[in-house]
């Protein structure tokens, strides 16, 4: 243990060094890993935690570098990317407002439109085929630029709900890439019935 002070009774209780045990995870029905599993070691807490993107000491922000990269729709408040990587869900696609804001600047009018853009991205995505249900999260650990993520879960598949969906995400066999466009097309397409425009790869 070194000498850094932790900051509360959580902190002080837990096993730093040490491999918890991985059976509560081992068996679940949407645990997608199988036989012997080790987890890493628990490593100390860092205080203070290092600047995100976009924050003052950190790198800059990926998102306010290149506004449009990877955008396949956008309005004048927000922007929908996809397609930064290959994915092996039908589509993982972020949701980020034009402007550089964190969740708690956001003014009144974009948190008036942040409920309407969850429901009508989740729909949007619904509309790929072969797709059940959209999940959607927001982290923010890497950017301070206000992003929401969503995931496509495939039709079906009973094993992917819930938060492991991400994990199966980077295990499936990667989407080929015109399913991707065809897939982006479909969703930029039901998002602009609303406001906004089809951008980048998926201008039809
Ligand atoms: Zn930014």
């Amino acid at each position: 243990m070194s000498d850094v002070e932790l900051p509360t009774d959580y902190h002080r209780r837990l096993p730093y060094g040490e491999r918890v045990p991985a059976d509560p995870v081992l068996g679940g029905p949407f645990f997608p890993f199988d036989g012997e599993l080790k987890v890493v070691p628990l490593a100390e807490p860092v205080l203070p935690e290092p600047p995100r993107a976009g924050e003052p000491g950190g790198a800059p922000c990926p998102t306010c570098a290149e506004p449009e990269r990877d955008a396949i729709w956008g309005d004048d408040q927000w922007l929908l990317k996809a397609g930064f990587e290959a994915t092996g869900l039908p589509l993982v696609a972020l949701l980020v407002p034009r402007e550089h804001l964190r969740l708690d600047e956001l003014p009144p009018e974009l948190t008036t439109t942040l409920g309407p853009m969850i429901q009508r991205t989740a729909g949007a995505i619904r509309r790929i085929p072969g797709v059940a249900r959209t999940h959607f999260s927001r982290w923010g650990d890497g950017s301070e630029h206000f992003h929401v993520w969503f995931l496509a879960r495939p039709l079906g598949m009973m094993q992917m709900r819930g938060p492991m969906l991400a994990a199966w995400d980077d295990l499936l066999p990667r989407v080929p890439d015109e399913e991707f466009l065809a897939n982006a097309r479909t969703v930029a397409a039901a998002l602009a019935e609303t406001s906004g425009n089809p951008l980048g790869r998926a201008v039809a």
